[in-house]
């Protein structure tokens, strides 16, 4: 159930991030032109605020008593459903703000409520000049999942007085892999989260709601069941782990530093190939963006999703095969990931037409070489 006690660790929360977001020393970051002709600016500074947000868990609980570690985990139920009914009003007031006073162009009805209450009024939401995409999905949301699994660690070393390496590995990955998210938190604002879906329903309780329950449920699993990995095996998972973010690193950036150097730079070593696009955007406007058909983007044309799943397997792999609920993150991923593939793909050949055809001409596969 909803209580006040997890309201009020929220409110913290959701306080704590927002004055990070604004106080932490920044550089500004100008995303994308969007579809109307704006640009949106963000404050970058991920990296810091994860580090003062990981030192403040440990400072808070350990040595200034001001609450306990294992808080998360043991308010977790009610957390979760404080989170649902918060991401339902809040979804309701980004639709009222979407109605009544829109940040940008790139706003405005579908002619449907409904459609405009689950898909959003508006693809970049700002309030006192705060993105409230970024607030929301990389500070409360993003971040919230790195506290949610330093809670179960330490939940598990107060009742079995000890770290399982199997949730030491799990945990590590999924942390190395929420830094890298910070890390390269400018290139996320090119991604289709903040580029092409608005902030309505769908996005907001996603990401409020859904992300803390599922995302890390193998590491809320591991707690009540602790087991200790032969060390090559740990050592295997892990390898396999970071490798996969690496990939999908990689993979991120390639595309992003091609269009960013107009195509001077290299990808693997040679010279990337690339092809031209034209696109009109909705007020008329022609505009000109490359499309890369080198390195990762020659192997399958979203061949990134393939090491974000591999990643996932490895945080869960840890928590064995005996119960199937560590692993229902995996198929959850996959369809996400199956399904963005396609829309993605029938996005782009509306929007760049020949030029998209000849992409996928030149590298058929959308996500798994000779598969899919
Ligand atoms: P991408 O970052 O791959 O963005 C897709 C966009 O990239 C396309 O719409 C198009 O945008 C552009 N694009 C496509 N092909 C090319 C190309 N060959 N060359 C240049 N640009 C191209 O998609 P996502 O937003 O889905 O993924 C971003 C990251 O987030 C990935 O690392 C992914 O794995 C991860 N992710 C994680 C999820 C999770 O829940 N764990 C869910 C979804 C993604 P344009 O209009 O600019 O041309």
């Amino acid at each position: 159930m909803a209580s006040a006690k997890a309201a009020a660790i929220l409110a913290t929360w959701a306080a704590t991030q927002t004055l990070l977001l604004i106080l932490l020393p920044h550089s500004r970051h100008i995303g994308p032109q969007t579809p109307g002709g704006d640009t949106v600016s963000y404050r970058l500074n991920g990296v810091p605020t994860f580090i003062v947000t990981i030192a403040g868990f440990y400072l808070g609980a350990y040595w200034l008593d001001w609450f306990s570690p294992t808080i998360v985990y043991d308010h977790l139920g009610e957390l979760l459903m404080t989170c649902n009914l918060a991401a339902i009003a809040g979804s309701v007031l980004l639709y009222l703000k979407g109605l009544w006073a829109p940040s940008t162009r790139d706003s405005g009805t579908s002619g449907w409520r409904v459609w405009d209450f689950y898909w959003g009024m508006e693809l970049h939401p700002r309030l006192l000049g705060i993105d409230l995409k970024q607030l929301v999905i990389c500070r409360f949301a993003m971040m919230g999942w790195a506290v949610i699994l330093l809670s179960c660690a330490a939940k598990q070393i107060r009742d079995y007085g000890e770290l399982s390496n199997s949730m030491a590995i799990s945990v590590s990955l999924q942390l190395i892999y929420i830094f890298k998210f910070f890390w390269w938190e400018g290139g996320y604002f090119n991604t289709l989260d903040i580029t092409h879906y608005r902030f309505g329903y769908r996005n907001f309780w996603g990401v409020l709601a859904w992300l803390p329950a599922v995302y890390p449920l193998a590491s809320v699993f591991m707690v009540k069941h602790p087991n200790d990995l032969l060390l090559a095996a740990a050592i295997a998972i892990m390898a396999l782990g970071l490798a996969a973010i690496w990939a999908n690193y990689d993979a991120d950036a390639q595309r992003q530093r091609v269009r960013a150097s107009a195509g001077d730079t290299t990808v693997w070593g040679r010279k990337p190939v690339i092809i031209g696009a034209t696109y009109t955007t909705p007020d008329g406007r022609q505009q000109e963006t490359l499309l890369l058909m080198s390195g990762w983007w020659s192997v399958a044309r979203h061949f990134h999703y393939v090491p974000e799943l591999v990643l996932a397997v490895s945080w869960i792999l840890p928590a064995g095969f005996e119960y199937a609920l560590p692993w229902f993150y995996i198929p959850y991923l996959a369809l996400l990931l199956m399904h963005r593939a396609a829309y993605d793909d029938h996005r782009c050949l509306e929007k760049y037409g020949q030029a998209w055809r000849a992409y996928c001409s030149r590298v058929p596969y959308r996500v798994v070489p000779y598969v899919y």
